[in-house]
């Protein structure tokens, strides 16, 4: 090819932006609304593209967004399109029980007159989610979606940082936000490390439909191999996480469908009546990830590029949501200062805000799952004896319900 038609190519595959996120998953997508919306403006590359994202079956789980989260959405527009297929969550029951027995007789119930701001969260089904931050980030005018194509490196210099893809393409940004999943590779070619391990559990995703009304109730069954969430959705159905040894995983999810039913019923009972099947089921190897850093030069992590946490507590999404609205809320107030949004101490604020909370969050998770996965007889009666304390104590019980909401702490703006 002629030189000058090669060079005319490559300098439009250059890009200038303030802000450029690796990864489109969720918290790629809403950290680009954010910014957006605060008058960035934004590319965003990922590697799924928009044809994938827009398949129902690309992926099962249903999300518990805490009110915060929902919060958030409403602020950024999305909530009107959500609410209708939105289940709110008004009541959530804890047993710790063995397939086949029934609860234990102290359950921990975390009822709706715990929080007077209304229902704690909603489960929300992510084929909705995605498809509804899908439509409008191709529409919002400051935001260059390039799915479909793969970050291979990025370099900082002074004043920017340039992203190379995999197709040639570069994008100059300011601030680059590495929003590329567990173990980031980004985040990681800036230097950040990672401590974490592998749970020998995976999780079982599907969707099913029931007879009787869950009334708006979420249950945590927390069984000797892991726990199992079933989770209230629209229309006399929920969805259940499933969690099994890792093996076990692997042949349940191997059966056909009449079988995994089967395997399912003694640990699910029968309190909703006659299960069946909707859609197709889901199945997710679990680790945990933690960045030993949030920040590199002209880079913040967020989301699960940051923080993968253990599903037990459905808080990965929302505590990746508390991340962007910071963020978000940081970079603004530096730009409306003058300042230089991605410098070094407009990342420290974000880190300082952000690092040590997403941080707890994830070891408390990863502490619960080992208390309650197990069928040690001494740790079974000290689990049952504490969730009667809990139960019984209005106090503590108030204290969980709004940290399960979302509404304790420092909250940035987008979540208040
Ligand atoms: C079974 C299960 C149930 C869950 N339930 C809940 C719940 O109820 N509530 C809750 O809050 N959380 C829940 N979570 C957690 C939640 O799903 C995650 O926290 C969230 O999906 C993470 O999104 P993310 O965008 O940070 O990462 P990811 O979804 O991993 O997205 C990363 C994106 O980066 C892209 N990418 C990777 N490499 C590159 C590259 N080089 N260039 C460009 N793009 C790249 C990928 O294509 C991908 O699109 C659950 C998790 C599991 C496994």
């Amino acid at each position: 090819m002629d030189k000058s038609v090669k060079d005319t190519i490559l300098n439009i595959m250059k890009s200038t932006t303030d802000i450029a996120i690796i990864g489109g998953g969720l918290t790629g997508s809403l950290m680009a609304m954010a910014a957006a919306n605060n008058g960035f403006s934004v590319s965003i590359i990922d590697a799924t593209g928009a044809k994938k994202r827009k398949d129902p079956d690309f992926d099962g789980r249903s999300y518990a967004m805490a009110m915060s989260s929902g919060r958030m959405l409403k602020a950024l527009g999305l909530w009107g399109d959500l609410e209708t297929g939105a289940q709110p969550i008004h009541d959530i029951k804890v047993t710790d029980g063995a397939v086949g027995e029934q609860p234990s007789p102290f359950f921990l119930h975390f009822d709706k007159y715990g929080l007077d701001e209304g229902p704690m969260g909603h489960m929300i089904e992510d084929r909705h989610l995605r498809s509804t931050i899908q439509r409008r980030l191709l529409d919002t005018k400051n935001i260059t979606y390039l799915g479909g194509r793969r970050v291979d490196n990025q370099t900082t210099q002074t004043t920017t940082s340039m992203v190379t893809l995999d197709d040639g393409g570069q994008v100059h940004a300011r601030l680059v936000i590495c929003a590329d999943g567990r173990n980031s590779p980004s985040a990681k070619r800036a230097g950040v490390t990672y401590t974490g391990w592998n749970y020998s559990q995976s999780a079982l995703v599907c969707a099913l439909e029931h007879e009787y009304s869950h009334n708006g109730f979420a249950y945590q069954h927390f069984m000797p191999p892991g726990p199992l969430a079933i989770l209230p959705l629209k229309d006399n159905r929920c969805s259940i996480v499933w969690t099994e040894t890792a093996e076990n995983a692997r042949s349940i999810m191997a059966m056909n469908k009449g079988a995994y039913l089967d395997v399912l019923r003694p640990r699910f009972g029968d309190f909703l009546g006659e299960i069946k099947l909707v859609g197709e089921r889901f199945f997710y190897p679990l680790d945990m990830s933690i960045a030993n850093s949030f920040i590199a030069e002209r880079i913040a992590v967020i989301g699960d590029a940051a923080h993968g946490m253990h599903p037990i507590a459905g808080q990965g999404l929302n505590a990746g949501m508390r991340d962007i609205a910071a963020l978000a809320q940081l970079c603004q107030e530096a730009k409306d200062r003058g300042e230089d949004f991605g410098s070094q101490a407009v990342l420290a604020r974000y880190q300082e805000w952000r690092r040590f909370d997403a941080t707890a969050l994830t070891l408390t998770v990863d502490a619960l799952n080992r208390l309650f996965s197990n069928d040690n007889s001494i740790l079974r009666n000290l689990r049952t004896i504490g969730m009667g304390v809990v139960n019984l104590l209005p106090s503590i019980k108030r204290t969980f319900i709004r940290e399960a909401a979302g509404v304790r702490g420092n909250l940035p703006d987008l979540m208040r």
